[in-house]
């Protein structure tokens, strides 16, 4: 199956685009959770971040700042979610890496992380997670 967002950056499909390099692009999602609701996406069919190589990474950078800005002064929006969903269990649906820019205000009706019910560690996942960070910290 083709990749829509590739199609996009081959401009076989439209998008309404905000911001573009040589690397990356963004453009507003056409199901938008808030006014504004745009996404980033490297001009490079990589299915997640770990399949990215870092000047596309650089670029995005390059993208989301710009059309963060753009979308604060055009829009007047203050504060912003930046979400990416790595995985199906994550909630992606769209195979090429992207990060949204999901702009917020008061009273919106979209949730915070701070709403949600908090988990208690087990002694289990917190050793194997020192010992993860003990092995990074010496190799
Ligand atoms: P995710 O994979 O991060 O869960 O979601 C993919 C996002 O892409 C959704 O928010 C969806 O609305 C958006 N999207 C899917 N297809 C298109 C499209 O053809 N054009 C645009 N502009 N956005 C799309
Ligand atoms: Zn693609």
């Amino acid at each position: 199956m083709e990749c829509i967002f590739c199609r996009i950056v081959n401009q076989e499909m439209d998008a309404t685009k905000i911001y573009e390099n040589d690397k990356a692009i963004s453009f507003l999602d056409i199901a938008p959770l808030s006014n504004g609701h745009s996404l980033v996406i490297p001009k490079y069919h990589a299915n997640n971040l770990f399949d990215l190589p870092q000047d596309y990474w650089m670029a995005m950078y390059t993208a989301l700042t710009a059309t963060t800005k753009a979308i604060e002064k055009v829009l007047g929006f203050t504060d912003f979610n930046f979400m990416n969903n790595h995985g199906k269990n994550a909630g992606q649906v769209v195979f090429h890496y992207h990060m949204h820019i999901i702009p917020r205000e008061q009273n919106d009706g979209l949730n915070t992380i701070h709403d949600r019910h908090k988990i208690t560690l087990s002694k289990e996942t917190i050793t194997k997670m020192q010992k993860t960070a003990l092995l990074f910290k010496h190799t």
